[in-house]
């Protein structure tokens, strides 16, 4: 198993209560994103990879692990755990908060309701929906698509439970849901990727989308939904669908965006990997990555450093008889994989101002 470091020297968001950071962490081919403020923390997906190589669970557990240990005023809280959809690159991790010693407090559980029976990563989301239910005071949503009404998203005191605004100094994050479970009976809308919960967090004038796994059919759908006022989407950091997928990232959808920055949660693509992997997938794919770098509406800033980048042309065939494709581009734009750049943390303060950290 390949050990991701332990983080050093990170930006902390404790001294500087006008700062957040985002840490995209290295849980493999997953999601798993630790939103640090300076009095809270929430977690969105608890991914991640579970191959000979890779054990997302552990990954996760070492880094909360020393999150807390640096954040010990925190108490071993997380006041929102959000769970985008029921498939186990992000809802596997699930166990590690809820077996943690000592525990890990999670005071606000948000997803997208009863998972399907058959969903990989339902154990997970169930589990969670458990601990909400049997613990007190422990604030739960389900949010369906269907339970948002205003083109700003829906929000309430379990979807936003943050706000670190004290007196005169700090920042009240505005934290929103814009999509969730599709209760429509259509093809597209049974994949339960299509079902995720997509969150806005905005910390004043910097603003992160989360997309979960969301592919074009229900993209489209929201963007439709929001014909109105697509302002809401209008971000500086994009947490790319899909682990940068083929069928996650649309044209339009990169216009609403417009991001400055943009994060793969894809994995390291190694050969030795199985089935569930980056490499099988062909993870970030080519076609996404172009849609990205699109001169006007792509990623606008720059990386540090331009890096020789693994960029998959197509995934392993489904009878597994055909090997994925990849190819290596130069990449120079501030588009950012955990399997180009190991752990990601994104330091945003509130008067827009980003800077990244990887490798760490
Ligand atoms: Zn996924």
């Amino acid at each position: 198993m390949v050990d991701t470091p332990m983080p050093a020297g990170l930006p902390t968001a404790t001294a500087d209560p006008t700062t957040m950071v985002a840490h995209f962490i290295d849980v493999g081919q997953g999601d798993a994103t630790l939103l640090e403020f300076s009095c809270a923390a929430v977690l969105i997906d608890t991914g991640g990879e579970n191959t000979a190589r890779v054990s997302g669970r552990d990954r996760l557990s070492r880094y909360l692990e020393e999150f807390f240990e640096r954040r010990a005023d925190l108490a071993r809280t997380l006041h929102l755990v959000v769970l985008s959809h029921p498939h186990k690159d992000h809802t596997d991790g699930v166990s590690v908060l809820l077996e943690a010693e000592p525990a890990i407090v999670v005071m606000n559980v948000v997803d997208n309701g009863p998972p399907a029976p058959r969903a990989s990563g339902g154990k997970g989301q169930r589990d969670l929906q458990s601990y909400a239910a049997e613990i007190e005071g422990v604030g739960y949503v389900g949010l369906a698509e269907s339970d948002i009404k205003t083109v700003s998203g829906a929000t309430s005191d379990i979807i936003d439970p943050v706000n670190c605004k004290r007196g005169n100094t700090g920042v009240d994050p505005k934290i929103s849901a814009l999509w969730g479970r599709v209760d429509l009976d259509t093809t597209w809308a049974n994949d339960a990727n299509n079902d995720s919960v997509v969150l806005r967090v905005a910390f004043g004038k910097a603003v992160f989308l989360f997309t979960g796994d969301l592919e074009s059919q229900g993209l489209s759908a929201m963007l439709e939904s929001y014909a109105a006022d697509l302002g809401a989407f209008d971000a500086d950091v994009l947490k790319v669908g899909h682990h940068g997928s083929h069928n996650a990232t649309t044209a339009d959808f990169v216009t609403a965006v417009t991001p400055r920055i943009a994060v793969i949660q894809s994995g390291e693509s190694s050969p030795d990997d199985e089935t569930f992997s980056a490499y099988a997938f062909g993870h970030p794919n080519a076609k996404a990555l172009k849609l990205l770098l699109d001169t006007d509406s792509g990623v606008s800033l720059d990386r540090k450093s331009p890096k020789l980048v693994r960029v998959g042309l197509k995934g392993r065939s489904l009878n597994g008889n055909t090997p994925p494709d990849f190819t290596y581009w130069t990449m120079k734009k501030a588009i950012y994989a955990n399997g180009w750049d190991g752990n990601i943390a994104i330091k945003a303060t509130s008067d827009g101002r980003l800077s990244v950290e990887t490798e760490y």
